[in-house]
């Protein structure tokens, strides 16, 4: 990939450059960032990375770059929820997938970047896509901007490559070290090591976002399962992969979640460390 000319920070060049392979990007792409612009930023480079004609991608300087630069290019589009709605409706995501099965009008490429997709995609949106994004039409790329792809529905994940801007996320030290404790009581065959690891939760201050971390590597370990490669926590990641089939990560990453959601409604932490250790081994161990 060349920079040159692009004002990107290391983190982020690292981030986008782990997408090439080959000269090819994936067909489906979350870019993460609480900044907006940055992730827009991402995402037309990414757009002129496919379309540019150049031996060295996006060159900056032939047509294709250029139109995709002033987000003037024919195959390079960026839909907008119709009629003042917020969100997406089905009809138009059924333009939109019907259009993606058009031949590009003048590039080798066809770009479709959903801005604020973990707002303005919908639950039914996201399922009418997920076709698509499983078997999507040769030279077509999808790419999602979202504040937080963990709105975004896990079938959804699993079909993309997540980039994370990494530089804006910080993780506390805490919660990193009590998730990091969690994923290897959830790898670890023995119950009392799990129930054990899940006694951080008790720190409340920390403890959503120590889940949210439980689920980041969970993720990565989704990622290393299908292929992809992990953004977070390698080592952890490639650990679950190779103990946990795809299906118990996308399992237990729906859990965390869940658990996540009854730390909001304050539940007895007691309680849900013994739910909690429950689910996790009845998952790991279920045929
Ligand atoms: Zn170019």
């Amino acid at each position: 990939m060349n920079f040159s000319g692009f004002d990107f920070d290391e983190s982020v060049k690292a981030a986008l450059s782990a997408l090439d392979n080959h000269g090819r990007i994936p067909h489906a792409i979350i870019i993460e960032s609480k900044n907006r612009e940055a992730a827009l930023e991402a995402a037309k480079f990414l757009s002129m990375y496919a379309v540019c004609t150049s031996d060295s991608k996006p060159c900056k300087t032939c047509e294709q770059c250029h139109k995709a630069e002033i987000k003037g290019h024919a195959d390079i589009s960026y839909p907008r929820p119709e009629n003042k709605s917020k969100t997406y409706s089905i009809e138009q995501m059924r333009n939109i997938i019907k259009d993606s099965y058009i031949l590009p009008n003048e590039a080798n490429a066809k770009v479709y970047v959903f801005e604020e997709a973990d707002n303005r995609l919908t639950d039914i949106a996201q399922n009418s896509f997920l076709k698509l994004l499983e078997e999507p039409p040769q030279n077509v790329y999808f790419i999602l901007l979202c504040e937080s792809a963990q709105k975004l529905l896990v079938t959804i994940l699993s079909r993309c490559t997540v980039v994370r801007l990494k530089n804006e996320v910080r993780i506390s030290e805490k919660a990193l070290e009590y998730a990091e404790k969690i994923v290897k009581g959830i790898i670890s065959s023995r119950e009392y090591d799990l129930l054990l690891s899940l006694n951080v939760l008790s720190d409340k201050e920390n403890a959503d976002e120590t889940l949210s971390t439980v689920r980041m590597i969970l993720r990565d370990g989704l990622a290393l399962s299908i292929g992809t490669k992990a953004v977070f926590n390698e080592k952890l990641g490639r650990e679950l992969a190779t103990r946990f089939t795809k299906g118990k990560i996308i399992e237990m990453i729906e859990l965390t979640d869940n658990s996540a959601i009854k730390i909001k409604q304050n539940i007895n932490i007691n309680l849900l460390t013994t739910w909690l250790c429950g689910e996790y081994r009845r998952i790991s161990w279920q045929r």
